[in-house]
């Protein structure tokens, strides 16, 4: 038999390509030894290397193959920032740019006689590949690093198109979404679905068609926590549950707070009595925010740990972390909580949360926030700030009854300031015992754990994945 080759083309941001490759395509690997998988990681402009962490993971799986794509010979892609399509659009385009050599790559895969392609695995930004998939005659698999209850969300987007014609505007009544049992608010849907100038709309409705065509959706969940999303995508293609695919080890971007001084605090901490903040690679807070947070956390008398990152510089996208936080604190505020708090930049977020000490966590809710949260039982209380996230926020909150509500709404690029009482009165009712949200997270916490072991839900999806993706030979063959 030929030795089945599958190939990954995720978006080459890091989140993205840690969901998709390091998780899901070593658990591919460990189910299926036969198995063989090649990553083509495509460049997002203005980037010409992998950065450091992403070289990292390609170093350490010598058994996946990375190939890195050679840039678009194009004039046309825009630069993201200093034009005025959304950042959406602008990555669909990229992807769009670089079919002509991502089909050369595969080319060049499939001349090996001893290999047969049995699939190409996709993420909704690299979604425009299913016509390179559809080339070779193999089918696509959509890689979702997002809630089921999203992804029905996305395939949702075409058929009220069909019907409505028109983008999202702020004053909507509540929608009616299939995957989700609650009308769904306006002010919780992605703010790209209002986008009708910057392309924010169209590429979400593009996507949503794009992923019709798909053979199965491989999604980063587990079939415990979300059985309405689940049940509620009823026509093929087939939803694969998968996870919760975590990473147990951050990498170590601290340049302030070190790993060890953060754990060396905690440790130094009673059990259960640490509130963690941290919001994801892309959050940071304006001063005022940052004083709000600080009053709240003054007056609550809580024990924290509080992540602060400052907003992108220099034409980078991602945050990074102060040289001198105390400059954006309140006079003070330091020295007054030095006895029972902790202000660190990068925090190891899953060490963290795997630590006794800590019990309650302030998240903006990224999709892998949340599944960390549930692995490790440390309940959130929700404080999104773009992208799905409010609509995570609204789903464990109002749909699963998972999470204490903070903000569901809140908007990063908004100008909305959430006062110190808001803050305090959420963090009260997430670190009080009695509050319910504890026991229901604590029940999906072991249901998400035994998920993943021989015989649970997840481990049982993705044998049958392999086996249908095997399949896939077996019909080329005859
Ligand atoms: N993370 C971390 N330390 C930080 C911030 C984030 O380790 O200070 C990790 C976090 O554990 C998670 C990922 O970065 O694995 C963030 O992914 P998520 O989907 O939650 O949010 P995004 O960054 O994509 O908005």
């Amino acid at each position: 038999m030929k030795k089945p080759e599958l190939v990954f083309i995720p978006l080459a941001a890091s989140s993205h390509l840690t969901g998709s490759i390091q998780f899901f395509a070593k658990s591919l690997l460990d189910q299926d030894e036969h198995l063989s998988i090649t990553v083509l990681i495509i460049l997002l402009p203005p980037q010409t290397d992998l950065d450091p962490y992403t070289k990292s993971i390609v170093s350490s799986n010598s058994n996946i193959k990375f190939i890195i794509i050679p840039p678009a010979i194009t004039s046309h892609i825009p630069q993201p920032f200093s034009s005025s399509i959304c950042i959406e659009m602008f990555v669909h385009r990229v992807c769009e740019s670089h079919k002509p050599q991502v089909e050369l790559a595969i080319k060049d895969l499939v001349l090996d006689e001893s290999t047969q392609l049995v699939g190409v695995v996709l993420d909704m930004f690299s979604s425009c590949m299913i016509d390179v998939a559809n080339k070779f005659k193999v089918p696509s698999y959509m890689f979702c690093s997002f809630s089921t209850a999203y992804l029905g969300f996305l395939l949702h987007l075409p058929d009220r198109h069909n019907q409505v014609g028109d983008n999202f505007h702020p004053s909507d009544s509540d929608s009616v979404i299939p995957s989700f049992q609650n009308h769904v608010p306006a002010n919780v849907l992605p703010g790209a679905v209002f986008d009708k100038s910057g392309g924010g709309y169209e590429s979400y409705v593009y996507f949503g068609t794009r992923f019709k065509e798909c053979k199965g959706f491989i999604v980063n969940s587990f079939a415990e926590v979300e059985p309405y999303a689940l049940y509620s995508i009823v026509t093929p293609p087939n939803v694969y549950p998968v996870g919760p695919l975590i990473e147990f080890k951050n990498r170590n971007d601290s340049s302030g707070s070190t790993k060890s001084e953060i754990k060396n605090w905690l440790d130094n901490q009673p059990l259960k009595s640490v509130l963690f903040l941290c919001f994801g690679t892309m959050g940071y807070f304006n001063e005022s925010q940052l004083a709000q947070i600080a009053i709240a956390l003054e007056r609550s008398g809580h024990r924290f740990l509080w992540s602060i990152r400052q907003p992108p510089r220099d034409g980078n996208v991602a945050t990074s972390d102060y040289t001198n936080v105390q400059k954006v604190l309140p006079d003070g505020f330091l020295e007054r909580v030095k006895e029972r708090g902790m202000v660190c930049g990068w925090a190891p977020q899953a060490e963290v949360l795997a630590h006794g000490a800590v019990k309650g966590f302030v998240s903006h809710c990224g999709w892998n926030s949340v599944l960390e949260s549930l692995w490790y039982n440390v309940p959130i209380a929700t404080w999104p700030l773009h992208a799905e996230q409010q609509l995570n926020a609204f789903l464990l909150v109002k749909e699963l009854e998972l999470a204490v509500e903070l903000s569901l709404s809140y908007r990063s690029h908004g100008s909305e300031l959430v006062m110190a009482d808001q803050i305090e009165r959420a963090i009260n009712s997430l670190m009080n015992d009695a509050n319910p949200v504890r026991e229901k997270v604590k029940d999906i916490s072991e249901k998400g754990r035994n998920a993943m072991i021989k015989g649970g839900s997840s481990f049982v999806t993705l044998e049958k994945l392999v086996q249908d993706m095997l399949q896939n030979i077996n019909k080329s063959e005859q």
